[in-house]
């Protein structure tokens, strides 16, 4: 394990898997920026976590606004002048209007602009803070959906998912940018993974009408684990809690 103290940016941590993520982070003795969109859900989310003794602060962060991602950056910059530990979590599904064929562009590229293009945005911004780091840490918060051996195995289930345009694809999308941004990052000892947290009960699952037992708190599991890999960690992979995903 790493030893002296860490800075770690989660997105998209008012609630859901960042939120639990930005939890165990800072139990773990991390000074966490739990980044929310709205300043108010973002408040209320670092009061809840202060309250229990975390040392987190808020970031107003919404990684679809360049001018927000900047401007979070810059305040991360003033304050903290490094980081180490960047979870990129904020998601969303786009709902159901993704049907090969008949799929809503708009929702598309509204899953891309967050679940994708919003990956390159922040971790580009804070990409010179993280190389100031000697441990710096990359996670991507993917999906199994993500995974083309799940989607195209008969015997797994989520080949019979139905079809989506958009989610699917864009969570392939970021497990084939993590394997870029690892490359690039190697020889600096920066480790970037993508992670699968596994069919979480959020609000996330519950706006498309799933009913699960696994917590966010479960989901974090992984996420948290290669946040604090230690420098014989592994870059470049696809992780749940069972090991190596295929791509
Ligand atoms: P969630 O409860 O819906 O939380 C999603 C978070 O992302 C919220 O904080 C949301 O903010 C934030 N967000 C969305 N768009 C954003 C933007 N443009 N800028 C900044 N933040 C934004 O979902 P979750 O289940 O915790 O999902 C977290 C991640 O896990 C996602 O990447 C999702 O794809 C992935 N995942 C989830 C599951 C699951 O079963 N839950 C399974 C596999 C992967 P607001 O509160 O402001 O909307």
């Amino acid at each position: 394990m790493i030893d002296h103290h860490r800075i770690a940016l989660v997105t998209g941590a008012n609630k859901g898997i960042g939120f639990a993520v930005a939890r165990a982070l800072a139990a773990d003795g991390m000074t966490v920026l739990l980044a929310a969109r709205d300043p108010g859900r973002g408040d209320e989310a670092t009061a809840a976590l202060r309250a229990e003794g975390l040392d987190v602060h808020r970031l107003t962060l919404d990684v679809s606004e360049p001018g927000s991602v900047r401007e979070a950056a810059e305040r991360v910059e003033t304050r903290f002048g490094r980081l180490d530990v960047l979870v990129n979590n904020a998601g969303i599904s786009g709902g159901a209007s993704q049907t090969p064929g008949a799929a809503d562009l708009d929702t598309v590229l509204a899953v891309f602009d967050t679940n994708v293009f919003g990956v390159i945005r922040v971790t580009d911004a804070v990409l010179p803070l993280i190389r100031r780091s000697s441990q710096g840490r990359v996670v991507n918060v993917s999906s199994g959906v993500g995974s083309m051996g799940n989607m195209t195995d008969p015997a797994h289930y989520m080949s019979r998912l139905p079809a989506l345009v958009g989610y699917p694809s864009s969570k392939a999308a970021l497990n084939a940018l993590t394997v870029q941004y690892a490359k690039e990052l190697r020889p600096y000892g920066i480790l970037v993974n993508a992670v699968a947290p596994g069919a979480c009960d959020t609000d996330f699952t519950r706006d498309l009408g799933y009913d699960l037992t696994r917590t966010a708190a479960e989901g974090a599991g992984i996420v948290v684990q290669l946040a604090t890999a230690g420098p014989d960690g592994p870059t470049g992979g696809f992780f749940d809690d069972d090991g190596p995903v295929r791509w």
